[in-house]
């Protein structure tokens, strides 16, 4: 077996990730360990840097320190490559293309993986891992419509079926229940426990109801900086948490402090 830390598990590390933008850091020396199998939430105010983690992490802007999972050293990889060693992110915009059927989406997607001359023959009946996909993403009664009619909650999960084709082993799924009514929250956040235990999950959120009920740990971040970290409960009674959360964005944090 190959480098697992000391519980056996997958994981990836990030240290001293800094990404400047015009001098301005917008992320600043972040450090974080992100263990298979756990669902790891990443919140704090807007502008604190949660999306330009994620940024950094799959080759979309430049940044210094160091980020790897398993032989990837993820600051030099081109994001092509970062995809094909199964990280996997969602955008806070939708990315789905509407006017092709789910299973189009799905299975443009997971193309990514098959060899250009396979393409004719994957195309005569749906490949296993994308009618595999639509069944956990609960989507498999909606496979011909076209994306586009889809409603707001059907097509994050569409998204996360995406990341699912393309076997990703780490998810960013940055503010992914945002817009959710609070079914679609409950029903995303056991999609997630259930694809969640053989791989790294990481959800930018700020709905505090959301986070109670699916987080494993949970890290602050404010201004570019970690400022805490660990479960709900050690976060809520954490003074500089507080003093963030009801300076700055105390409806937000509703409930926390
Ligand atoms: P969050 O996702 O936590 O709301 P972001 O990571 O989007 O925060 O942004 C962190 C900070 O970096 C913000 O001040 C934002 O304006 C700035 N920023 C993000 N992307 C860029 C960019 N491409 N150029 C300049 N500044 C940026
Ligand atoms: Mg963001």
């Amino acid at each position: 077996m190959s480098a697992p830390d000391v519980l056996g598990r997958d994981y990836l590390e990030v240290r001293n990730l800094t990404v400047e933008f015009d001098g301005f850091k917008a992320v600043d020396g972040v450090d974080l360990t992100l263990l298979q199998g756990r669902l790891h939430f990443l919140i704090g105010p807007n502008g604190a840097g949660k999306t330009t983690v994620v940024d950094a992490l799959t080759g979309l802007v430049p940044a210094t320190g160091m980020a790897r999972y398993r032989d990837h050293d993820l600051l030099t990889s081109k994001s092509h490559q970062i995809v094909r060693a199964g990280i996997g992110r969602t955008f806070q915009t939708a990315t789905v293309f509407e006017r092709l059927s789910v299973l189009q989406n799905l299975d443009i997607a997971g193309g990514i993986h098959r060899k250009a001359w396979r393409m004719p023959f994957a195309r005569r009946a749906t490949p296993d891992y994308v009618e595999h996909a639509l069944e956990t993403i609960g989507l498999a009664d909606q496979r011909d419509r076209p994306a586009g009619v889809l409603a707001h909650g059907q097509k994050q999960w569409l998204e996360i079926g995406m990341l699912l084709v393309q076997d990703a082993k780490v998810m960013f799924l940055d503010e992914t229940v945002a817009g959710m009514s609070h079914e679609e929250r409950d029903a995303t956040g056991e999609l997630l426990r259930r694809i969640g235990s053989e791989r790294t999950t990481v959800v930018i959120e700020h709905d505090m109801d959301f986070v109670r009920n699916f987080a494993d740990v949970v890290t602050v971040m404010h201004a570019g900086k970690v400022l805490a970290e660990g479960t709900l409960a050690e976060i809520q009674s954490d003074e500089r948490v507080q003093d963030v959360y009801l300076g700055r964005a105390a409806t937000a944090m509703e409930g926390i402090a």
